[in-house]
């Protein structure tokens, strides 16, 4: 018997259409239904309305294995899921005597008589099995579709995502994963900085292009965040470790395609990985910071253990103070400006001596949206490392967007430029 391979859900309730209330559950379903290699295909919002949601359950079921339906089951007339479903199945609704029973005795056991009106969440359409709520009064129901319909089954849930997270895991887990035959998908990401998402793309695609055909297809999208780029990788299968080996190689033949801009395929962060190196080669840094004002000192403590390998930091905004807390030359800012390589180097040396680290960090820059000049626009940044004995670095940036983004790159291309050192100093 094929198990379950696709899934759609709908999220039911008014509140999820406006600005206040956001739709969690799906993404919950999501995560946990990708877990047990069931692809969700397509997700829905629709408001307390019975025809548009069984309009909708139609639709889905024709092209789903599994629909799972989330919110509407209590008590109220604004509830609308069972009886859409009911309408959109042609199941009719009726009274299941031993839900009643369990409503009755959960009122009873807080000392409360059961008002008439929790009566409707004891309807339930033809052939569907309560899942039980132990966090609440909505059960669940799971509808097993029969030969010849549309879609193999049709899940409600209750809207709490307390009450829904347990039952999932609790009652429809566990069955997803029996009629699934143990397929499962499974997960990489390889994360790269330094490049555009249209220049990793032009070099990876090609890679990863046949990925899909392989024996084990792997699917690939790629994500853009300022300052970092990730490549996500999936597969499914029942066999985990030919999967977990298809996906192994993947990821190599991507690495091996984008060297040197991949940080790592690992899962680990830019801060981490540089926190790493660091603490390998028994090595600390300091950082000066003028137009990112401490976002890179922030990322770097932000890895368990920085102690080891941070020492600390200045914030160097105002010129003077890139003259008095790092000893810069006024003559040097006289004549070069305040963003400029030889200041830039100037601030990573100083804060290398004033704190006796071995590395010194430095960025200076125009974030925007003013401050900007013909010679230096708004996105200069330049960025300089000053290793003592080793020497020194210092490159210049033009990074895209508005102040935020200018200063997100600035941070990891920093952060970037510390890891490539570090990776040169072998
Ligand atoms: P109840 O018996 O508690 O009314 P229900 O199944 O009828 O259960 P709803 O009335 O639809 O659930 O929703 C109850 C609350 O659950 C909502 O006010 C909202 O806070 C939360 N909720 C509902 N749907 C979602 C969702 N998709 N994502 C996150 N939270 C949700």
């Amino acid at each position: 018997m094929p198990g379950f391979r696709s899934a759609e859900i709908i999220a039911v309730g008014s509140e999820l259409l406006t600005p206040h209330r956001s739709d969690t559950n799906s993404l919950f379903l999501t995560g946990r239904l990708n877990d047990l290699g069931i692809d969700v295909r397509s997700k829905a919002i629709v408001g307390d309305d019975r025809a548009n949601l069984a309009a909708l359950l139609r639709q889905a079921l024709a092209r789903a294995d599994l629909v799972v339906i989330t919110g509407g089951l209590g008590p109220t007339n604004d509830d609308v899921t069972r009886e859409a479903v009911a309408t959109a199945l042609d199941r009719p609704l009726s009274e299941n005597d031993e839900l009643l029973a369990g409503l009755r005795a959960r009122f009873a056991s807080r000392g409360m008589t059961m008002p008439e009106i929790n009566r409707r969440q004891a309807q339930v359409p033809r052939g569907a099995a309560p899942l039980p709520n132990s966090m609440g009064s909505a059960p669940g129901l799971w509808i097993d579709m029969a030969a010849g319909e549309r879609g193999r089954a049709v899940v409600l849930l209750p809207g709490p995502p307390r009450e829904l997270q347990p039952m999932f895991d609790q009652s429809v887990a566990p069955r997803l994963a029996r009629e699934s035959g143990g397929r499962r998908w499974r997960r990489r990401v390889v994360k790269l900085t330094g490049r555009a998402e249209s220049q990793v793309d032009e070099v990876a695609q090609p890679v990863y292009g046949p990925f899909r055909d392989g024996e084990i297809p792997i699917d690939t999208t790629i994500l853009a965040a300022p300052g970092q780029i990730e490549l996500h990788l999936s597969a499914a299968g029942a066999d985990l470790e030919a999967v977990d080996r298809a996906l192994d190689e993947g990821v190599a033949r991507l690495a091996a395609a984008l060297v040197p801009h991949v940080f790592s395929v690992d899962g680990r962060s830019l801060e981490a990985v540089v926190g790493d190196l660091l603490q390998s080669k028994d090595l600390r840094i300091a950082v000066a910071e003028s137009c990112t004002a401490g976002l890179v000192l922030a990322r770097l403590t932000e890895v368990p253990g920085s102690s080891s390998w941070v020492v600390g930091g200045v914030v160097a905004y105002a010129n003077e103070v890139k003259i008095s807390a790092l000893g810069v030359a006024p003559d040097l800012m006289a004549l070069h400006g305040a963003v400029s390589e030889p200041v830039a180097t100037a601030m990573a040396d100083g804060v290398r001596v004033r704190f006796s680290a071995d590395l010194g960090l430095s960025i200076t820059g125009i974030a925007g949206p003013a401050g900007g000049s013909p010679e230096k626009p708004v996105g200069t940044v330049v960025i300089a490392i000053a290793t003592g004995r080793a020497g020194s670095s210092v490159r210049t940036f033009r990074f895209p967007g508005d102040r935020r983004m200018v200063r997100q790159q600035a941070t990891s291309a920093a952060l970037d430029l510390v890891r490539r050192t570090l990776l040169a100093s072998n």
